[in-house]
């Protein structure tokens, strides 16, 4: 069965150093995972929900957005083609065939459909990488630098990977190795002003983006934010939005994002 892929991600192109990616945002699905899918996955729970709506503000603020549109279950866009383990432990892959809970998100007896994995790497992957590449040297072009912020959100609590409950903000440089170290510090600045709790390379210190993009000796400098839907959502298992939470942190989010845009990295 040929897939006809709809347009993988969408793109602002905006007028500043900074670059923020949304991988894991996207709520599409192909025909042929959908078929596939038990109906607690078809919920698309592992999601990381709202994040466009809780970045309203960025296109205002001139900056630079690619947002997927397919489902993390369809291709884990944060993930390496070769689908090499990012974290020892548990963890869920380019293809992922587990929910955060650990249960299967397959009908039985599904079989892995090799040929739809690699059109979705042709069609979905490697374009979305690409655009960031291609955005990335854009913005360097103009500044001499640019920085990529890759924006995730996951609930503050998931037994499969961490123990008790997350931090809020939890920024990842891959141990700072993706990024100025200046960068960092601006951004802990901006969170340390608040109430919120913030690890730093802590259990998420970056996944394939950031790290793959970020290289600060040439001048692209990544981060990327793990936000705990303890932040902006309802804790009650319907995945929505709390506009009572939204609005306390979505000006400290936009804070953290000034304070990068405002870093200065150019040499
Ligand atoms: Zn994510």
């Amino acid at each position: 069965m040929t897939t006809i892929f709809s347009t993988p991600y969408d793109v602002i192109q905006g007028d500043s150093p900074l670059l923020v990616s949304m991988p894991h945002s996207g709520l599409h699905l192909t025909p042929q995972v959908a078929r596939t899918l038990v109906p607690e996955a078809l919920a698309l729970p592992d999601t990381d929900w709202h994040i466009p709506q809780l970045y309203n503000f960025l296109e205002a603020m001139g900056v630079s957005v690619v947002k997927a549109n397919y489902s993390r279950y369809v291709i884990d866009l944060n993930r390496p083609e070769d689908n090499k383990p990012l974290y020892a432990g548990k963890t869920t892959g380019l293809f992922p065939h587990i929910l955060f809970n650990e249960k299967s998100m397959f009908k039985p007896g599904t079989l892995e459909d090799k040929a739809h994995q690699q059109s979705c790497i042709t069609h979905i992957w490697q374009p979305y990488h690409q655009q960031l590449t291609a955005e990335l040297a854009r913005i360097k072009q103009k500044f001499g630098y640019a920085i990529l912020f890759d924006a995730h959100s996951i609930p503050a609590q998931v037994p499969m990977f961490f123990d008790g409950t997350l931090p809020d903000f939890n920024m990842g440089t891959n141990n700072g190795t993706a990024c100025s170290p200046k960068l960092l510090k601006a951004a802990e600045q901006a969170i340390a002003a608040t109430a919120y709790t913030q690890v730093s390379n802590g259990r998420f210190k970056g996944g394939y983006i950031t790290r793959s993009h970020g290289k600060p000796g040439d001048n692209i400098h990544a981060f990327q934010l793990e936000l705990s839907q303890a932040t902006y959502m309802h804790n009650d298992g319907s995945f929505n939005l709390d506009d009572n939470k939204c609005a306390q942190v979505r000006p400290q989010l936009k804070a953290l994002i000034e304070a990068l845009v405002s870093c200065n990295l150019a040499h």
